[in-house]
């Protein structure tokens, strides 16, 4: 699947690595502070890759209040928890706003945020320092820990 160029807006977000308030878990590396432009008060983190072995799907399909899109909750695997929810199809109104292509969102409720650093541990990483792909990602991920365990030393 093709990414297509994000908006410039969101190139400069920071990213936060989040995880589950209930277990400690790790549920996504790659995240975004997204501004929800129906319900300011509800604060959610966003990202664009469903995290591998992080969350899955549970229940149905539903709408909110606030749209027409069909959403499904996520969980948290190691502990069940609902952290969020997957945009399964987005009303037109959403699709025609400003969004940053993410369809995977996370509760501020349900997950802990934390700013990711890159390898010299004092500049914040933001999303146009992401590679693209997931697997190069995991790429970065590998040598991100490997460079942590050699401090712990
Ligand atoms: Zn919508
Ligand atoms: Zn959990």
């Amino acid at each position: 699947m093709p990414l297509k160029q994000m908006h410039p807006t969101f190139q400069k977000m920071n990213v936060v690595s989040l995880s589950c308030r209930f277990c400690d878990n790790l549920v996504c590396q790659r995240g975004m502070k997204a501004i929800l432009l129906a319900d300011t008060k509800v604060e959610l983190y966003s990202t664009d890759f469903q995290p591998q072995g992080a969350i899955c799907s549970v229940g149905n399909e539903y709408s909110t209040a606030n749209c027409k899109c069909m959403i499904q909750d996520t969980a948290c695997l190691k502990c069940g928890n609902v952290v969020g929810y997957h945009v399964i199809s987005a009303c037109k109104p959403c699709l025609q706003s400003c969004n940053n292509g993410h369809y995977w969102m996370f509760h501020s409720s349900s997950v802990v945020g934390m700013e990711r650093v890159d390898f010299t541990g004092s500049h914040v990483l933001l999303w146009s320092d992401l590679p693209s792909s997931m697997a190069e990602e995991e790429r970065l991920l590998e040598d991100y820990y490997n460079s942590l365990e050699e401090c712990c030393r």
